[in-house]
């Protein structure tokens, strides 16, 4: 125990179960890179107007859990909430957009934070792993996306999960509803706040998690029955689509989602092991959101999946992922020539590609054989003096207790025939 500990509403990732959370980003990470995303990483702060124009001003994000920085004459920061708004921001500022090759698919995984009520799934430091397809308005990219999310949950043996989908309309559409849905909403008996939202981002009120509010939206007027036939034929496609793919989804009329540049396309993924905190990733399309940032058109979508969240979900579930082992062989040297002769052989164990640890620390056979079994190697490789002198070293098969002499030289190609 030190004088510090982490943070209130953050935690810290140590062996052995961060190579969880490692396996689950790399699982969310193998589909996109599979279907051409490149990688793309900015930095952890960045102006706070990216996000305040980018993610919307009357959105919770912005106006509740941002951690903003001040720097001494210039413009705030904010630690990033998010990662779309940095990352079409890099595509815009790097040109990656005039390569003439749309979409510009980039995927990211990373630490984001938001200043908020810290509970079980809802940390101020968390991580996700997201994608963007940027600059190009096609059903089928919005399908891709999806379809990749739930390639990865089921990689990882997931089956508690559902995909809720819904289409936000844009801006033929979305004016005209808007404006029916503040009609209905302001006859309401809402609080002062909520009053505001309605002027704000009418929208959001629908994704109020409130029962009493809930039961005031009885006969809202629903966007579904506002689309435009451009917008209607388009989620038709990214549903056709879905459903040729074999994925089920629920439409949710009420999916609205926390960010205020979504149009059309939008979706979450629900795990139904978390209580409260459910949401284990979600996205849309958002074909708005580069010109709000003084980019030019360029529709684009995207996900972000929360991988603290989806480590719950495995929990929940009871999954245990198959991870490599962390050691394979572990070497107990009795003696300095052993020593010498051992960690050379470590060496080179390693470099053809065996996990291979050592008793470091002078450690006596008792003690070093019982941290042989604590690193989970299958075999310890033991000698001493005696084996040395004829050249040899014994590798013990830890789980049969089996052990046989092998020549030194011949240590590595015999390791290396027993791997896999
Ligand atoms: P919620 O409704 O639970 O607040 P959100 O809509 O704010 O979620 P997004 O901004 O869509 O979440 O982020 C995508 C994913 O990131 C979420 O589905 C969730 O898994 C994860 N996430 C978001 N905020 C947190 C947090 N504070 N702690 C842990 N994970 C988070
Ligand atoms: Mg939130």
């Amino acid at each position: 125990m030190s004088t510090f500990k982490a943070p209130k509403g953050t935690y810290d990732l140590t062996p052995p179960d961060s190579a969880v959370y490692l396996a689950v980003r790399e699982a969310i990470a193998a589909p996109v890179r599979r279907a051409g995303y490149g990688y793309v990483e900015t930095p952890g702060f960045e102006n706070v107007e990216l996000f305040s124009r980018g993610v919307g001003e009357s959105t919770d994000i912005v106006t509740k859990e941002m951690f903003t920085l001040t720097q001494r004459g210039k413009e705030a920061l904010a630690l990033r909430p998010e990662g779309t708004a940095s990352v079409l921001r890099a595509a815009l500022e790097g040109n990656l957009h005039k390569g003439g090759n749309l979409p510009v698919k980039l995927w990211y995984s990373g630490s984001y934070y938001r200043y908020e009520r810290p509970q079980k799934g809802r940390y101020r430091h968390f991580s996700q792993v997201g994608a963007e397809a940027i600059g190009a308005e096609d059903p089928a990219l919005d399908a891709e996306l999806i379809i990749l999310a739930v390639d990865a949950y089921k990689s990882l043996g997931l089956k508690n999960f559902r995909l809720l989908l819904n289409s936000l309309g844009d801006k033929e559409c979305r004016p005209a509803y808007r404006a029916a849905l503040q009609d209905f909403l302001r006859g309401l008996d809402l609080d002062d706040d909520t009053r505001r939202r309605i002027e704000i981002n009418p929208l959001r009120v629908l994704d109020d998690k409130r029962e009493a509010v809930q039961k005031q939206l009885v006969g809202a007027p629903m966007l579904r029955d506002h689309l435009c036939e451009a917008c209607k034929e388009y989620h038709e496609q990214v549903r056709a689509l879905l459903t040729a793919a074999g994925v089920e989804f629920e439409d949710d009329e009420k999916l609205v989602r926390g960010l205020d540049y979504y149009t059309r396309t939008t979706f979450e993924f629900v795990h139904d092991g978390l209580g409260a905190q459910s949401a284990v990733g979600g996205g849309g399309r958002y074909d708005g959101l580069s010109e709000m940032i003084g980019g030019p058109a360029l529709p684009s979508v995207g996900w972000a999946l929360g991988v603290d969240r989806t480590v719950l979900a495995l929990e929940a579930e009871g999954i245990e992922l198959e991870l490599p082992a962390v050691t394979e062989v572990y070497a107990v040297p009795l003696g300095d020539e052993a020593r010498r002769v051992l960690f050379g052989v470590v060496t080179e164990l390693r470099r053809a590609g065996v996990a291979a640890d050592f008793a470091f620390g002078g450690k006596g056979l008792k003690n070093a054989m019982k941290s042989a079994d604590r690193s989970g190697a299958r075999y310890a490789l033991v000698a001493g003096e005696r084996d040395l002198a004829e050249g040899v070293v014994q590798l013990k098969d830890l789980g049969s207790g089996e052990q046989t002499a092998v020549a030194i030289d011949a240590v590595v190609g015999e390791l290396r025939s027993r791997q896999g």
